[in-house]
């Protein structure tokens, strides 16, 4: 079983009890029951699964939340970045420059958008994109960047905008994991052409299975992504069509959001600003007594935040060199935890043929080696935190060793 997708007090792959698993919400539902019930219960009464209100409903209450002019909803954090890079015009061939250090889908997005990836490293002290590291690695075939925001903080978008200006790239965002992430009051996504969100169930806004979105100030990009997710249909009836509503304008996906996710989102979405207010709280928790240890590595979070920046925890890493041996630890507590992100995507398989080695990026191959991710979401007790900071702290100060 995906660790992340274990709920409650289940059994893990070795078949051992997961005290506190690594993430969980079946207390979420049970408190949003009611809520949720009644927009799954709308949705099966309008009988319209696909193409229903409760995408579009969830949209407007979206673009209210982060400030988007549009956003536009369909099934995968993944799919929305495919659909962005080809909104934003990118051509068979073009490179997009993207950190080493991502989920992923950040590399494999560009890959079905048409285009090729090229990788960065990330900054010394920070897990975005370091601007130097991109502009290192422009050529004359670059026209798009696209930094991610990973984990509790933005990328510095202030320095790619600088790069990306003196080379005439696009800049787009996966902003994936930063729903409620702000910059001078401006929501991620929008510090760029664009921006996309994953509703993943795990992510910090999480849907019951797949479901993304994608957000923007542009009238075009918005009015592009909206054919390309429903099979290049325009929604208006062109001239050149007389009598026939829907003519295929792009070649298009199916990437539509289903209205039962939506229902869920919706009502999830109500206590969106409570569950980041506690992740935060919990996340200062852990570093009030994790920070201090021998062997913890200070990690973004316990770096002063410009002001201005709004922080989300999505997740909270540590970094110490035997990653693997704490992992097992916590795992033998009976503590769940996760890798974000066990190999830089600069030597996945699938990108072999782009001819990177290691050592190519020291800054990401040091932090694929020694993060590791401690439980959290908005349902934790203070009381688990406690309980994960004991096993840490006793794994660090010898109590294995
Ligand atoms: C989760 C995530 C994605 C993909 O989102 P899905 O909804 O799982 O397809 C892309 N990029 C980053 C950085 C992510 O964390």
């Amino acid at each position: 079983m995906n660790p992340v997708l274990s709920s409650g007090a289940r059994e893990d792959q070795l078949g051992k009890r997961t005290d506190i698993p690594f993430f969980d919400q079946s207390e979420t539902f049970r408190r949003l029951w009611p809520e949720i019930r009644e927009n799954c219960v709308r949705v099966m009464d309008d009988g319209k699964f696909s193409h229903g209100s409760m995408v579009a409903e969830l949209e407007r209450a979206l673009e209210r939340w982060t400030g988007a002019r549009h956003v536009v909803g369909v099934n995968s954090g993944t799919d929305a970045l495919v659909l962005l890079l080809r909104a934003a015009g990118l051509r068979p061939g073009d490179e997009v420059v993207v950190p080493a250090y991502t989920f992923v889908a950040t590399a494999t997005a560009v890959v079905h958008a048409g285009g090729v990836p090229v990788f960065a490293d990330i900054e010394p002290h920070g897990y975005g994109i370091d601007p130097g590291s991109v502009e290192r690695a422009v050529t004359e075939r670059t026209r798009a960047v696209m930094p991610v925001h990973l984990f509790d903080s933005l990328a510095d978008m202030e320095g790619v905008t600088r790069v990306a200006r003196a080379h005439g790239l696009t800049v787009l965002e996966d902003s994936a994991e930063a729903i409620g992430m702000r910059s001078g009051g401006t929501h991620a996504g929008l510090l760029s052409t664009g921006g996309v969100l994953s509703f993943f169930p795990a992510k910090t806004l999480g849907a019951v299975g797949d479901a993304g979105a994608l957000l923007t100030d542009d009238d075009a990009v918005a009015e592009t992504a909206r054919m390309t997710r429903h099979h290049g249909r325009s929604g208006r009836t062109l001239a050149a069509f007389p009598g026939i509503s829907n003519p295929t304008v792009v070649t298009g996906c199916n990437s539509k959001m289903d209205d039962l996710q939506a229902a869920v989102l919706l009502a999830k979405l109500a206590r969106l600003d409570a569950d980041i207010a506690r992740r935060s709280e919990l996340s200062h928790r852990y570093d009030q007594r994790l920070r201090d240890l021998p062997g913890v590595r200070a990690v973004p979070g316990d770096a002063p935040h410009a002001p201005g920046r709004d922080r989300v925890v999505y997740v909270h890493l540590v970094e110490v060199d035997d990653r693997d041996a704490l992992a097992a630890h916590l795992a033998a507590a009976g503590i769940g935890t996760e890798v974000y992100y066990p190999r830089p995507l600069h030597l996945q398989p699938c990108f072999a043929h782009l001819g990177y080695r290691p050592g190519d990026f020291p800054r990401a191959e040091r932090v694929c080696r020694s993060a590791l991710a401690l439980p959290l979401h908005a349902d934790l007790t203070d009381a688990q935190i406690d309980r994960v900071c004991d096993e840490v702290e006793r794994f660090l100060t010898g109590g294995t060793r």
